[in-house]
C-alpha cells in the first residue's frame, strides 16, 4: 500500500464534518473538462488559453464511474448539492450518463449544472431525462457585440437564448442565469438585461469580477462593485432584498417591487462570503480543492487508481476538510501571495 493510503485508513463515521473554521462539507462541484468553446477574457483569455495550451489529455480525466464513486463517498460526507461544471460541461462526451449516474446517488438532493450554453438546444431533453434538477447558464450580454467581447467566439447570444428555451421547454424553469460584469466591458448592458429577464421567472445573478487564477489580468478597477449594479437595477425598477434561501448561500436575493420577480448579487469582492463557505471542488482530473483561489489541491485520482476503497478515500477528504481554513476573499491580497492559484476553467467556478 501507497504512502497515501496509510496515511488516511480508516472509516467515516457519518456525522457532518466541519473543517477549522467550523463550517460544514455541504456543496460538491464536479468539473468534467477542462476544454471550453469560448475563450471568455476573464475567465480563459486566447493569449493564454490558445493553440499552445496542453489541456488534460483523455487517459487524466475521471471516468464517469470514477467520478461517480466519488461524488457516493462524498455525499456519505453530508454534500447535499452537486454542481456539474467545468470548462464547458456540455463539451463532455455522453455527459447524460454521467447524470444519471449521479442522479441515482440516495441522499444527492440537489442536482444541478452550469454551463454557457451553446450547446444547449440540442442537449436539454437529454439533460433533463437524465434527472438533471436545475440549471445555470451564463450570459453576459444579450448585445451581441458585447456578448462576442465577452466570449470572444463567434457564437451569437441569440444561440444562448435559444438554449434556455430549449431548456425551459425540457422543464429545467426556472433557469438562473450568471452575468459576469466587468467595467468599460458590459457594464452598460446591466439595466437591458434586468429588463429581459423581468417576467420571465428566471432568476438573473450578477457576478462580481473576480482575481481567479492567474491570466485573467485583474484589476480592481475592472471591478463593479455589487452597490453599483443594484443602483442601476433599482434606479429603473425599485428593489427589496429578500431572506436567503439557506445558510451558506452564497447570492444576495432582492426582489422586484412591482412583482418582476427576482435577482441575485455575488459580491465575492466586496462583501466576501467565506464564513459560510461550504463548497469543494473536483477538477476533470480528480484534484480535489477547498477553495476557488487555492494555490495547492489534493489529488484523489491517485488514491482511486491505487485501489483505495471507500473508507479510505472518505477518511482523506474528511482529513483534508477538517484542516480547512480557507477564506481568501476576506484577506484577498494577503493570502498566498506570489504562489500561482488555480484557474476557474480548471476549477469550475
Ligand atoms: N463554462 C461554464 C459557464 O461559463 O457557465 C461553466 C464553467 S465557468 C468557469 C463557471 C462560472 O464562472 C461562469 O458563470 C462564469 O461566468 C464564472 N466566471 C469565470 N471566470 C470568472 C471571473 N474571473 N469572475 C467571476 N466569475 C467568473
Ligand atoms: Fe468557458 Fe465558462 Fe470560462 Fe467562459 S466562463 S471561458 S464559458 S469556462
Ligand atoms: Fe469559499 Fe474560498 Fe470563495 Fe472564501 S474565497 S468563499 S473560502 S471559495
Amino acid at each position: 500500500m501507497s504512502t497515501i493510503l496509510q496515511s488516511v485508513g480508516g472509516t467515516h463515521d457519518g456525522v457532518t464534518i466541519t473543517d477549522a473554521l467550523h463550517r460544514p462539507l455541504r456543496d460538491l462541484r464536479i468539473s468534467v473538462t477542462d476544454r471550453c468553446n469560448f475563450r471568455c477574457p476573464y475567465c480563459m483569455p486566447k493569449e493564454v488559453f490558445g493553440r499552445d495550451w496542453a489541456f488534460l489529455p483523455r487517459a487524466e480525466l475521471l471516468s464517469f464511474e470514477e467520478i461517480v464513486r466519488l461524488a457516493r463517498v462524498f455525499v456519505t460526507l453530508g454534500i447535499e448539492k452537486i454542481r456539474i461544471t467545468g470548462g464547458e460541461p456540455l463539451l463532455r462526451r455522453d455527459l447524460p450518463k454521467l447524470i444519471a449516474g449521479i442522479a441515482r446517488i440516495e441522499g444527492a438532493r440537489d442536482l444541478t449544472l452550469t454551463t454557457n450554453g451553446a450547446l444547449l438546444s440540442r442537449m436539454a431533453d437529454d439533460l433533463k431525462q437524465a434527472g438533471l434538477q436545475r440549471l445555470t447558464v451564463s450570459l453576459d450580454a444579450i448585445d451581441e457585440a458585447v456578448f462576442r467581447a465577452m466570449s470572444d467566439v463567434n457564437i451569437a447570444a441569440a444561440r444562448v437564448l435559444d438554449g434556455i428555451d430549449a431548456a425551459v421547454a425540457a422543464g429545467l424553469h426556472p433557469i438562473k442565469v450568471n452575468m459576469v460584469v466587468k467595467r468599460g466591458m458590459n457594464d452598460h448592458c446591466i439595466g437591458a438585461m434586468a429588463g429581459h429577464f423581468r417576467h420571465t421567472g428566471h432568476i438573473l445573478r450578477f457576478i462580481e469580477y473576480m482575481d481567479v487564477g492567474d491570466s485573467n489580468g485583474w484589476r480592481m478597477q475592472d471591478v463593479v462593485p455589487a452597490r453599483e449594479i443594484i443602483d442601476v437595477v433599482e434606479n429603473e425598477w425599485p428593489l427589496e432584498p429578500i431572506e436567503r434561501n439557506y445558510p451558506g448561500e452564497v447570492a444576495t436575493r432582492y426582489r422586484y417591487r412591482d412583482g418582476g420577480g427576482e435577482i441575485g448579487m455575488i459580491a465575492s469582492v466586496t462583501q466576501p462570503f467565506c464564513r459560510g463557505c461550504t463548497r469543494s471542488r473536483i477538477t476533470a482530473d480528480g484534484t480535489f480543492y477547498t477553495c476557488l483561489f487555492a494555490t495547492r489541491g489534493h489529488d484523489l485520482r491517485q488514491l482511486l487508481r491505487q485501489g483505495a476503497n471507500d473508507g479510505e478515500i472518505s477518511a482523506f477528504i474528511s482529513s483534508v476538510w477538517r484542516g480547512r481554513s480557507d477564506r481568501y476573499s476576506e484577506i484577498r491580497r494577503g493570502a498566498g501571495i506570489g504562489l500561482p492559484k488555480v484557474e476557474m476553467s480548471r476549477v469550475g467556478g
